[in-house]
């Protein structure tokens, strides 16, 4: 139900980009507002500037003793645990608790939902499934967790005819009402032990994916995934599974999606019709999965089959994740700088055939590297390392492919520019976060696009 916020006093818990996109919705539909945020004004720089131009008042945290209790809404970041004891005194003291995402949904409740959760390859299908709904005609918004808030969507709700959102575990915790037509959950592995007590909980938490579907919606899930399959029955509404290893979990419900590998790609199987998956910006089993989930929101949600075709192959894809970034002299160089962790390295190797040459190391996480030595067998002819942990690296790898220690991203590319022969291929899957050496992944991989594109 639509809330009147007018003249209500209501504070905003978390001034990242979610919250100062909550703070302006606020404010556009007449709300007073206090937002709260562990950072002091002068930390804050120009958003501490833009909550003050809103009208609004600025609190460092602590908070004030009784200030939450005082309003008539609080919303959260999806940054700020509902764990903390402030917020839960707040909700003892009967003050409704919303996540950014759940005020948004709010004043998009006219406009279908479609919403795209799970441990890995959020992302990806979030923006696929947004460029499938694009192709269709429909005016689609394109955003929650991934770039724009959802709360920039509910700023202008009639410019929408679809929603499609990205909607992290933390953003999930925080829905009260929130309600998906099509709900996806994607995968399951253990992540965030930092914030939940148990890997039980954070499934829980993606499982709240569907517990406001009402009859007329559906649900999505990877059915190559026993834990995926067990939150399943949670849903109260028709769930269509998808499989790419064409041996689903036994009481999968209907099998709607099969994609089956074939020479350069994958054919995606719904339902009698078939589409080709040959799109460089898709390639691995992991992206015919994130594939087949958009796929299948997309048609269960309306879109046609053309449509679904001509997304599927005009996705441009997303930086940093398997990102091919030129080709020179026969050699394919792809910016894999998302693969922080060894697991991203796996699916990254089992993209390929032969014929690679790894750049990897830097900020390790103190996981084995033995598993992605293993995958790499026959394939990676040699490893260029970097970073922090090169030396690690190079122990894994010992005896079992070549190991060039280059220290520095820009002699790991030059190295691999001497290395590579035509029909080969250079990855940057560095299976190790970036901060001893950059910013962030994003900054490694645009170096490492800057260093290619100037070879
Ligand atoms: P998220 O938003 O969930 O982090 P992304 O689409 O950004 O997901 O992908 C992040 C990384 O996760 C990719 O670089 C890839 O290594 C891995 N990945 C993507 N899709 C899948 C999938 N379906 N299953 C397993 N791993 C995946």
């Amino acid at each position: 139900m639509t809330v009147s916020l007018s003249g209500q006093k209501v504070l905003v818990y978390g001034l990242a980009k979610s919250g100062v996109a909550a703070l302006r919705l606020l404010r556009q539909h007449g709300a007073h507002v206090t937002a709260l945020d562990a950072r002091g004004e002068d930390a804050l720089g120009d958003v501490a500037r833009e909550v003050k131009s809103l009208g609004a008042t600025l609190v460092t945290v602590p908070a004030p003793q009784g200030l939450l209790e005082s309003q008539a809404l609080v919303v959260v970041s999806p940054g700020v645990p509902l764990a903390l004891p402030e917020l839960r005194a707040a909700a003892a003291a009967g003050v409704p608790i919303w996540g950014e995402v759940e005020l948004a949904s709010r004043f998009l409740e006219s406009v279908p939902l479609f919403g795209i959760t799970g441990t890995n390859g959020k992302s990806t299908t979030t923006a696929l499934t947004g460029e499938l709904f694009a192709k269709s005609g429909r005016r689609t918004f394109v955003g929650g967790n991934l770039g724009r808030p959802f709360s920039e969507a509910a700023m202008s709700p009639g410019d929408w005819d679809a929603l499609v959102v990205e909607l992290s575990s933390f953003q999930l915790e925080g829905i009260q009402t929130l309600r998906p037509r099509g709900a996806v959950i994607l995968n399951l592995t253990p992540d965030h032990l930092d914030r939940y007590a148990s890997h039980s909980t954070y499934g829980e938490a993606k499982a709240r994916i569907f517990h406001h579907q009402r009859a007329g919606d559906f649900a999505v899930v990877n059915a190559d995934d026993a834990e995926v399959m067990g939150l399943a029955r949670q849903a109260k509404v028709p769930v269509y599974g998808f499989s790419v290893t064409g041996k689903p979990v036994v009481d999968a419900p209907v099998l709607a999606g099969l994609a089956v590998a074939e020479e350069g790609g994958f054919r995606l199987d719904f339902q009698g019709e078939h589409y080709r998956l040959n799109n460089r910006a898709l390639r691995g089993a992991h992206n015919a999965q994130n594939a087949m989930a958009a796929t299948l929101l997309a048609r269960l949600g309306g879109v046609s089959a053309d449509a679904v075709q001509a997304g599927l192959d005009s996705y441009p894809g997303l930086p940093h994740r398997l990102e091919s970034v030129r080709v020179l002299d026969g050699v394919e160089w792809v910016n894999d700088s998302k693969a922080t962790n060894v697991d991203s390295v796996l699916v990254a190797l089992r993209a390929f055939r032969s014929g690679l040459w790894l750049i990897a190391g830097g900020k390790g996480k103190g996981a084995p590297y033995a598993p992605m030595v293993e995958e790499g067998l026959g394939k990676v002819k040699g490893v260029l390392t970097i970073g922090a942990d090169a030396d690690v690296l190079a122990q894994a790898y010992a005896g079992r492919a070549q190991v060039h220690a280059c220290g520095t991203l820009a002699v790991a590319v030059e190295k691999a520019r001497e290395l590579a022969k035509a029909g080969e291929t250079v990855l940057l899957s560095p299976a190790c976060a970036s901060y001893d050496q950059f910013k962030n992944f994003e900054d490694r991989g645009d170096t490492f696009k800057r260093l290619v594109g100037a070879l």
